[in-house]
C-alpha cells in the first residue's frame, strides 16, 4: 500500500493530510499558527513557525496513519497565497517576518501608483489590480526598508518566495528555488499571457531578477525532500495555491465550474478555460492551473475576512469560547435585531477593493446582546459572497445556478442557510471540506502516477449536503440592501 501526502500550509494553521487510493482520508494533523499585529493594519507571521509547523504536521499525520515515509508515494505542497517572505540564501533565515496577504502597510504606494496611471498596465499584464494584498509592493517594502536588503537582493544573496517556494526551498535543503504558475499569479510581477516574470513591471518596484524563483508548472518533480526530515526521501510532485486547488478539489475544471471556499477569507473561483478573461466588475483574472505546459484561467472574487472575523469574536471580543460555538450563539437569537457587521479589519477586497475602509457595526440599541451580533458577523460572511457572486455573474453573462463551497468556516450550517437564502440559489458543501488538501493530493497523485491522468475527477468530491432557500426573498432583500448601505459608509473616507 502506499499513499499521498498533502501539506496545507493555510493562513490559520499548518495542516497534513494522507490520502489512499480512494481519496479518502487516512490521517490528519493540524496546528494553528500565531499572527501578530505590530501596527494597525499590519499582519505578519514567522516564516520558521510555518516551516517548523508544516514538518510537524506531516510527521504527526504520517505517525497517526500508522505507516512510514516508505509508505508515501509523493508529496503535493499548497498554501496561503500572496504572503511574502524574503530570505538569506546562506543562513536560509527569513530578513523579516512574513508579510501576510492580509496587511495593507503598503496602501499608500498602491494609491500613489494608481494616481500615476499605472493600474491598467499592471491590470493587462498580471490580471490584478493595484492592491496592497498581492506580493510586489510587500517585497518592495521589505527592499525599501531593511538596511542593504536591495544590494544583497541583486547580489544574489536573498531569495524572495511566497509561501509556497520558501517550503519547496526548506523542504530540499536550499536546492529547489522555484514557484508554481498559480502562485506567480498573485505576486502583481507575472504576465499572466506569457507565465513568466514581467520585466518592466519588475524594473517599476526596482525587484531584482536574481532573487526570484523559477516559474514552473504544478505539477511535476520539483524536488526530492532533504534527509533530516522524513525517514526517506520524498518527490515533491504538486505545489499549487489554496484556491486554486480547492477549485480542482472540487472538481472544477471545466468553463462555468464556480466554487466558493469559507476560510481565513472568502475566495469564489469560477474556472474560464484557456481563456483569461479581463473582468469589468473589479474581480481577478488568475492562474487556476499550469499542467503539461497548458495554462488555464479562472476569474475570481477575493474577501479578506470571513472565518477570521469569527476568530475575532473568539479572541478579540471574547464572546465565543471556540469558532465552532458560532452557530449554536447565532441560532440562540431569532434575527440580528437590525445589527449589521462590515468587517473590514484589512479594508475591503473584490468587488470594492478599498484598503483604508475600516470594520463596523451598525444598528445597535439597548437590547442589542452578544449573540446578535455573533449572528451579524456569521450572516456578513454570506452578504461578502453575494458581493462576489453578483460581480460574477456580470462578468460571465450567466446567473450561477448552484453554489459549491468548502473550507473551514462552510461547516456552519446556518452561515450556508443564510448564503442559500441571500442567493436563492442551492448551495452543496463538499462531502469532504478539505478540498484544499484533495486538491494538492490529486494533481501530485496523478503526477507521480498514483492515479491515472483521467480516472482521479471522480474523487473530486462534490455530492455533499445540499442548502437550500427557505427565506421569504422580500425580507432577504431588505437586508442586502441594509448591507450595502453598511458598506457604503466603511468607504466613506477621505
Ligand atoms: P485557512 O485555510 O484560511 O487557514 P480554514 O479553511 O482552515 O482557513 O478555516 C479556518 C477558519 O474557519 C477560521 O477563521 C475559523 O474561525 C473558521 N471556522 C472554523 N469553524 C467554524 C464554524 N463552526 N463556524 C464559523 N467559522 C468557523
Amino acid at each position: 500500500m502506499s499513499y499521498i501526502l498533502a501539506l496545507d500550509q493555510g493562513t490559520t494553521s499548518s495542516r497534513a493530510i494522507i490520502f489512499n487510493h480512494d481519496a479518502t482520508i487516512l490521517a490528519v494533523s493540524q496546528q494553528e499558527i500565531p499572527m501578530s499585529y505590530p501596527r494597525p493594519g499590519w499582519v505578519e507571521q514567522d516564516g520558521c513557525t510555518i516551516f517548523d509547523t508544516q514538518v510537524h504536521v506531516a510527521r504527526e499525520a504520517i505517525k497517526r496513519a500508522g505507516i512510514t515515509a516508505a509508505d508515501i508515494q509523493a508529496l503535493g505542497i499548497t498554501n496561503q497565497r500572496e504572503t511574502t517572505l524574503v530570505w538569506d540564501r546562506f543562513t536560509g533565515k527569513p530578513i523579516y517576518p512574513a508579510i501576510v496577504w492580509q496587511d495593507r502597510r503598503t496602501a499608500e504606494q498602491c494609491k500613489i501608483m494608481q494616481q500615476q496611471g499605472l493600474e491598467a498596465l499592471f491590470h493587462e499584464r498580471t490580471g490584478l489590480l493595484l492592491d496592497p494584498y498581492f506580493s510586489a509592493t510587500k517585497l518592495a517594502w521589505i527592499l525599501d526598508t531593511l538596511p542593504g536588503a536591495r544590494i544583497r537582493a541583486e547580489k544574489g544573496e536573498l531569495l524572495f518566495g511566497t509561501v509556497d517556494s520558501w517550503l519547496l526551498w526548506k523542504l530540499t535543503g536550499g536546492r529547489c528555488h522555484q514557484t508554481d504558475l498559480t502562485n506567480a499569479s498573485r505576486t502583481l510581477l507575472c504576465n499572466i499571457h506569457l507565465g513568466c516574470w514581467d520585466t518592466e513591471l519588475l524594473e517599476i518596484f526596482k525587484i531584482p531578477q536574481a532573487m526570484l524563483p523559477r516559474i514552473v508548472d504544478s505539477q511535476g518533480l520539483f524536488g526530492m525532500t532533504s534527509p533530516e526530515f522524513f525517514s526517506r526521501n520524498l518527490p515533491i510532485m504538486a505545489m499549487i495555491g489554496d484556491q486554486q486547488a480547492a477549485l480542482f478539489g472540487q472538481g472544477c475544471t471545466e468553463p462555468g465550474a464556480s466554487k466558493n471556499t469559507y476560510g481565513t477569507g472568502c475566495f469564489m473561483l469560477t474556472h474560464t478555460g484557456q481563456t483569461a478573461v479581463q473582468s469589468k466588475n473589479r474581480l481577478l483574472t488568475t492562474v487556476a492551473l499550469k499542467s503539461q505546459g497548458i495554462v488555464h484561467y479562472a476569474l475570481e472574487g477575493s474577501v479578506f475576512v470571513a472565518g477570521s472575523a469569527i476568530q475575532w469574536l473568539r479572541d478579540g471580543l471574547g464572546i465565543l469560547s471556540s469558532s465552532d460555538d458560532a452557530e449554536p450563539v447565532a441560532r440562540s437569537v431569532e434575527d440580528t435585531n437590525g445589527v449589521i457587521v462590515v468587517p473590514a479589519f484589512t479594508g475591503l477586497g473584490a468587488p470594492h477593493w478599498d484598503p483604508y475602509a475600516q470594520g463596523a457595526i451598525t444598528g445597535i440599541s439597548r437590547d442589542t446582546s452578544a449573540a446578535h451580533i455573533v449572528r451579524a458577523t456569521l450572516e456578513s460572511i454570506a452578504l461578502q459572497t453575494v458581493d462576489l457572486v453578483r460581480a460574477m455573474e456580470q462578468d460571465t453573462g450567466s446567473p450561477l445556478s448552484l453554489l459549491r463551497v468548502d473550507g473551514g468556516a462552510s461547516k456552519n450550517n446556518l452561515l450556508l442557510e443564510m448564503q442559500a437564502n441571500f442567493l436563492a440559489i442551492p448551495v452543496i458543501r463538499a462531502r469532504l471540506t478539505e478540498t484544499t488538501a484533495l486538491g494538492a493530493a490529486l494533481l501530485a497523485g496523478q503526477a507521480s502516477g498514483y492515479w491515472g491522468a483521467t480516472n482521479m475527477l471522480p474523487f473530486a468530491d462534490s455530492d455533499g449536503d445540499v442548502f437550500t432557500p427557505t427565506g421569504d426573498q422580500r425580507q432577504t432583500q431588505a437586508r442586502f440592501e441594509q448591507w450595502r448601505l453598511a458598506v457604503k459608509r466603511v468607504m466613506l473616507h477621505t
